[in-house]
């Protein structure tokens, strides 16, 4: 800025000054007369050149005045623009942030929130201190917090830190969130650290559930493989000596058959769990509501429950809970939850308590089991469901109630998980899909007639296990019902064209022709012996099995044979369907 009009300096004022003295002692005598006019005349020059500067000096000054304050008004202005922008700029980065759902922490060096968005403060006001200035770390576990506090060093030191910690959620159960720390530099020095915290406790359990699911797929497929290569053996064995328990014998011999029956049975009972846990789909599904199968499971152990002094409380929603499934094996489910939750109370002392809760939405129906028992560490909380994980001792454990929920759950479309803190007990939850679209089935089996006449059956056995076939002639020999054994469909066709047979026994699985094409064979060629067939399998749960069974409509049994069981099933069906055509050429 410049100015038109310098002001006086001192100077020019002296010199003013003095000619004004020397006008006015010229004008009152003290000059000699004559030069009178002369002074006179300077005097009124330097009033003149007086009121000339004070005029100018005034206009100068009112000019200066006036640029003086529009400079202010201006600068005033631009003030007020940047402090408005400021305040704009803060209010969005505000809205911004509290509209973030993660948690936003600015922290200093000693871990003090600076600033923090809504969900952080959320977060802190639940803390042991809230309103303290514990520091964000006042809410966290003791472990926890000496990571963040190590973590949050790192950071000041300038590196970006990403971290996983456990804390507690606002329902009081425990999470895991997931942190970063970012470095905020001003120049070259580290003054704060942005803090970003996100909640991932269901992510992560999600995570773990698909792990879970694929190792258990995996271990599925192996174990059923196992399974049905244990299976053939063991029918042969519980064959044989149910054949030989028919001859007299000693009480000694006896004894020992007996056993090696009961053992073979129990092989089959377990692989019968084994792929009950491994098969996926294909059993037989009803509309059944929840509620009552608790009950009716309920009431199978609640004697048993009452010797222990464990309370048992009923918790079942009023909603109806339907769900097309297979009972039994939802009862199947229940009853090992309530069992190990039984087990898991023996260790406790006083309060020993299980919860059966059943809950339902549109979508699904869930019931739960939760006990006051000692929990389950969390280091084995990834094995519990896979087969032939235990920490009972022998003889108490086999390690396959959970993995058989498990395949259960997964089969009905839904799943399995367990919430447990040390000590605090453990709650499992199963929840089950209320798909409506699936076709609710028939849960009977085929009815079949009472026995007439059965003298004389003669049968054929189509099985690929040789021994197997021949433990099965000797015991129906043994029972007057004559056999023969083939190896698959084709050489039953060729023996049919032969003889004629009262029942055909055919295994579904074989190699050459199977028990499928088998019985296509027999619609098209010899429809008249469809209603003499009887299906044998080690498991009728199996997809492909599971529907043979149910188009055909043919009778069933299981391997390892029950032969009481089976010879029964042999009367009943030759019985139903009559003396036997003659063969054809
Ligand atoms: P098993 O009961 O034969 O051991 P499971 O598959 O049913 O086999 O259970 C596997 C393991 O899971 C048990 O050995 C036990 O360690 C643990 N577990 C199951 N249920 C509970 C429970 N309610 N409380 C504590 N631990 C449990």
């Amino acid at each position: 800025m410049g100015l038109a009009v310098a002001p006086p300096t001192g100077k020019t004022l002296v010199l003013v000054a003095a000619i004004t003295l020397a006008a006015i002692a010229a004008t009152y005598g003290f000059a000699p007369h004559g030069r009178a006019v002369a002074v006179a005349t300077l005097a009124l020059a330097g009033v003149a050149i007086v009121a000339a500067w004070l005029g100018s000096s005034f206009r100068a000054d009112r000019r200066y005045a006036t640029l003086l304050e529009n400079e202010v008004a201006t600068q005033t202005r631009s003030l007020m623009d940047s402090l408005s922008a400021t305040a704009t700029a803060e209010r969005h980065l505000r809205l911004l942030m509290d509209a973030v759902p993660d948690a936003i922490v600015v922290l200093d060096r000693d871990g003090r929130a600076v600033d923090l968005n809504e969900p952080a403060k959320r977060l802190a006001a639940r803390g042991p201190n809230p309103g303290t200035d514990g520091g964000i770390f006042a809410f966290l576990d003791a472990d926890a917090a000496a990571t963040m506090r190590e973590r949050l060093a790192a950071a000041f030191s300038g590196d970006v830190q990403q971290f996983e910690t456990p804390y507690r959620r606002e329902d009081g159960s425990k999470g895991i969130t997931a942190v970063l720390y970012a470095p905020v530099r001003e120049g070259a020095q580290v003054t704060r650290v942005l803090a970003l915290a996100r909640d991932i406790t269901d992510q992560k359990r999600t995570e773990q559930q698909l792990q879970q699911a694929e190792k258990l797929t995996a271990m599925g497929q192996l174990v059923s493989g196992v399974a049905h290569e244990i299976n053939n053996p063991a029918a042969i064995i519980s064959g044989f000596a149910q054949t030989l328990l028919l001859d007299e014998l000693k009480t000694e011999h006896r004894e020992v058959l007996q056993t090696i029956y009961d053992e073979a049975s129990r092989i089959g009972r377990i692989t019968a769990n084994l792929l009950a846990f491994a098969r996926a789909g294909g059993t037989r599904r009803t509309l059944v509501d929840v509620n009552d199968i608790v009950r009716r499971t309920f009431a199978l152990r609640s004697y048993h429950l009452s010797t222990l002094n464990i309370a048992v409380t009923l918790d079942l929603t009023p909603l109806e809970p339907k769900i097309w499934a297979d009972p039994s094996e939802l009862q199947q489910v229940l009853l090992n939850l309530l069992i190990n939750a039984e087990q898991a109370l023996l260790s406790m002392e006083t309060s020993r308590t299980i919860v059966v809760r059943t809950r339902a939405t549109e979508d699904e129906v869930r019931l739960e089991v939760a006990d006051s028992g000692p929990g389950i560490a969390p280091e084995i909380r990834g094995k519990i469901f896979d087969p032939f994980f235990t920490t009972k001792p022998e003889g108490v454990g086999t390690g396959l109630g959970l993995s058989i929920c498990y395949g259960v759950a997964r089969e009905h479309g839904g799943r399995i998980w367990v919430d447990s803190q040390p000590g605090q007990g453990a709650t499992f939850y199963v929840s089950l899909s209320r798909d409506p679209r699936r076709e609710g089935r028939a849960e009977s089996e085929a009815p079949l007639a009472a026995p007439t006449a059965t003298e004389g059956i003669t049968v054929l056995i189509v099985d690929d296990e040789t021994a197997l076939r021949d433990a099965l002639l000797r015991f129906l020999a043994r029972r007057g019902i004559q056999g023969e054994g083939v190896t698959d469909g084709a050489a039953a066709l060729r023996a049919l064209r032969q003889r004629q047979f009262d029942v055909i026994i055919s295994d579904v699985r074989m190699p050459g022709m199977s028990g499928r094409e088998f019985l296509e064979r027999l619609r098209s060629d010899r429809p008249e012996l469809v209603a003499r067939l009887l299906f044998s399998t080690g498991d009728r749960h199996a997809p492909d099995t599971a529907a043979l069974i149910e188009q055909s409509g043919a009778p069933t049994v299981t391997k390892p044979f029950d032969f009481a069981e089976l010879e029964r099933v042999v009367r009943q069906v030759a019985a139903a369907a009559g003396r036997p055509p003659r063969a054809s050429a």
